[in-house]
């Protein structure tokens, strides 16, 4: 009987404490003032980021934003210009290439034979790479393939042959798995089955780094996020900060410009301003009880009052807005 692909939603990976301590605290991979200059050109400068045991680290900015170069730094395939790499507390060159053994990547898709089984490729994988073929069963296992891993790759799906990649990254076992673009050139269901088995791999502990400009996809799945712009971090924390949507409301009364009076004079509400049929309002914590009170107070009628959702899209467009015409929308790119 065939296995279940990864559909059914795994529980969300627990939420990493919130970092503002960034050379204190227990980190997986600390990255501190980390520039690299080619020429003329500076591809990444003055990224500081952390990552903590469990997260799902969202790595976000759109094309020759800075994100392969980063990687490529902390995985020391390429020389930072300056500033440092921490890799499980190893700081030292050959700290990090001993650390490097605790580390899984998918830089670019590897290549595997068609002509081969998902199974054999994964043999062929572990063969290269030293590591016992025991382990390629149990990887089938973790990615969902046991039940295919006999069939020729050239019949696997979009979403099947990136499982086997991420496979292919997991054979050595690691406690960080660094992925570029893992949901990139998928089809819909690719990506479901992607975005699973990286909530399924999250909740087996490990502490996983994620590029990638889609968004709305990273949304679903990381605990934190950075967000890179022109080889700058332009803003990181959260998703559950990042996205905490409390203050702003979008609300709709009988009479708006008496309500904008109103709310303009109302000590705890920052920000008030005409939104399509009703008004945009944003306040210093949570208001809406407050905001109805006030309203209905004031002898108006109050038809509508509700939170306004946000997206780390929106966040991003908000952040870098005219940058992201000059070199792509960050999300929706295929
Ligand atoms: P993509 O998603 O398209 O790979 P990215 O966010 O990973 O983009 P990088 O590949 O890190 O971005 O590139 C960042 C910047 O550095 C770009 O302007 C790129 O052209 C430049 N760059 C990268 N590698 C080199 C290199 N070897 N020589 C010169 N410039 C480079």
């Amino acid at each position: 009987m065939e296995q279940p692909t990864p559909t059914a939603q795994p529980a969300p990976p627990v939420m990493a404490q919130v970092a503002d301590d960034h050379d204190t605290a227990p980190a997986v991979l600390r990255t501190h003032g980390l520039r690299k200059q080619y020429g003329r050109v500076t591809a990444v400068q003055d990224v500081s980021i952390m990552v903590r045991p469990g997260d799902v680290f969202g790595f976000l900015g759109p094309n020759g934003s800075g994100k392969t170069t980063t990687v490529a730094m902390i995985l020391s395939l390429i020389e930072p210009t300056a500033g440092t790499v921490e890799l499980f507390g190893q700081t030292t060159r050959e700290g990090r290439y001993r650390a490097l053994n605790r580390v899984g990547s998918i830089i670019e898709s590897p290549a595997f034979y068609p002509f081969l089984s998902g199974r054999d490729n994964l043999g062929v994988v572990a063969r290269l790479r030293g590591v016992p073929e025991a382990r390629v069963g149990e990887v089938l296992d973790q990615i969902f393939l046991s039940d295919r891993a006999d069939r020729k790759y050239s019949a696997y799906s979009l979403g099947m042959k990136q499982r086997l990649a991420i496979g292919a990254a997991l054979l050595n076992d690691p406690e960080l798995l660094m992925l570029d673009e893992p949901t990139n050139g998928l089809d819909p269901e690719g990506m479901v089955e992607v975005r699973n088995l990286i909530l399924h791999l999250a909740s087996q502990a490990k502490t996983i780094f994620l590029c990638s400009h889609l968004l709305a996809e990273v949304q679903q799945v990381c605990t934190r996020v950075a967000f890179i712009n022109r080889g700058v971090i332009v803003k990181q924390g959260t998703t559950e900060d990042l996205l905490r949507t409390d203050n702003t409301h979008y609300l709709e009364v009988d009479d708006i410009p008496r309500a904008i009076e109103v709310l303009r004079q109302t000590a705890y509400i920052t920000e008030v301003r005409p939104e399509g049929r009703g008004v945009q309002i944003t306040c210093t914590g949570e208001c809406a009880a407050d905001v109805a009170t006030t309203l209905i107070g004031a002898g108006l009628r109050l038809n509508r009052l509700q939170p306004i959702e946000t997206s780390l899209e929106s966040i991003y467009l908000e952040l870098v807005g005219a940058d992201t015409t000059q070199q792509g929308i960050p999300a929706g790119r295929s």
